[in-house]
């Protein structure tokens, strides 16, 4: 039976790791801290971690993980940007993902956050709840007939997509590796990068962090949005540079904001920091301040569906023995 040492436990995670595999099947040691270097030290004596996404398996993480006997690194996530795979392979530790738990729990939370920033129903709760009935600054826009820009149509780009031609949007999209057959079936059309950015009054993010992805939405790409336009990160926070970011919300070029991600989420997000009463991350601190943005902490993912599907996914991969799962191997 194995001894799994979990970092970053919420009672969520508990609630559905444990109904998916009990103490009959796994020793669990659940830790409501992040696995770091500095904290690799408490996996002593477990034959695998499971981490989740700011969790941070660097090499020097990895090094004292393989030295104290752990061999596989289980994320309860899809992502994997915050493993050093060269250095886990190197060190003989398996890395396990969950590819896919449900796209549709995050393509829904995307376009719930479009709805409310547009329609400003987190606003007028409050206001009604207040008993002011005033419609005074409630105006939105129609999303039938505006067009929906969606970068990278993998499994949650391709649910957003047909989420917004339900609504009646045209949709633009730009992926490197398009999947043709799906466009012709929902009538999305595939186009460069800079004309998405170019028209779109909607514009999504649905793409993995890579080299290659970091800071893709810049001063510059900022820039040649259409005026006026909204922009949604449900995918990772440092596809945007914030501070970029920060001066086009200022120069009012953007109509609207709406993130689950952001750039240093990390032991930000997740957490209840209220009682401090005081926010330390000053770029953090001047997006909540714009009354266009609406910002959730991470919680795309967070449906019963998805929860359960993470955890069984998570479970397999721990007791597989080698036996992985199609797609959950990363090294
Ligand atoms: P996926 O692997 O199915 O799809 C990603 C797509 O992006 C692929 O089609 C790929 O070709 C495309 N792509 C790669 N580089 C690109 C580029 N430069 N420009 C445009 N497209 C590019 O992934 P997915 O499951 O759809 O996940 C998408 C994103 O959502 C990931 O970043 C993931 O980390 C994030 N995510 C967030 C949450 C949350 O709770 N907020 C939950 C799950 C996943």
């Amino acid at each position: 039976m194995p001894t799994v040492s979990f970092y970053d436990t919420k009672p969520y995670d508990r609630d559905y790791m444990l109904a998916a595999a009990g103490a009959e099947q796994i020793t669990w040691r659940f830790h409501e801290f992040r696995l770091t270097a500095e904290t690799a030290a408490t996996a002593a004596g477990c034959e695998a971690v499971c981490v989740f996404v700011n969790d941070k398996l660097d090499r020097d993480c990895l090094r004292q993980l393989a030295n104290s006997g752990v061999r596989h690194a289980a994320l309860r996530c899809a992502g994997f940007n915050q493993v050093d795979l060269a250095a886990a392979r190197e060190l003989g530790i398996a890395v396990t993902r969950v590819p896919a738990y449900s796209p549709h729990a995050v393509a829904e939370h995307t376009v719930a956050l479009l709805l409310t920033l547009n329609r400003k129903i987190h606003r007028a709760h409050n206001r009604v709840r207040e008993f002011n009935f005033s419609l005074a600054g409630l105006v939105g826009f129609d999303l039938h007939g505006k067009t929906a820009g969606i970068i990278g149509t993998g499994k949650i780009g391709r649910c957003t997509a047909q989420i917004f031609r339900g609504f009646g949007c045209e949709v633009l999209a730009y992926d490197p590796f398009p999947q043709n057959d799906w466009a012709a079936g929902h009538a999305v059309r595939y186009t460069r990068f800079d004309e998405v950015l170019e028209k779109a009054d909607i514009l999504s993010l649905h793409l993995p962090l890579t080299p290659e992805t970091h800071h893709l939405l810049n001063a510059d790409t900022l820039a040649r949005m259409k005026p006026g336009a909204y922009l949604l990160n449900t995918s990772r926070g440092k596809l945007i540079d914030t501070a970029a970011l920060i001066g086009h919300l200022k120069s009012g070029q953007l109509g609207g904001v709406a993130l689950d991600v952001y750039e240093e989420e990390e032991g930000i997000f997740f957490e209840d920091h209220s009682e401090h009463g005081l926010l330390e991350d000053d770029e953090l601190s001047r997006l909540l301040s714009f009354p266009n943005v609406l910002v959730t902490s991470h919680q795309a993912f967070l449906t019963h569906e998805a929860l359960s599907e993470i955890a069984r996914v998570t479970v397999s991969n721990l007791l597989s023995q080698g036996g992985w799962l199609e797609g959950t191997l990363l090294t």
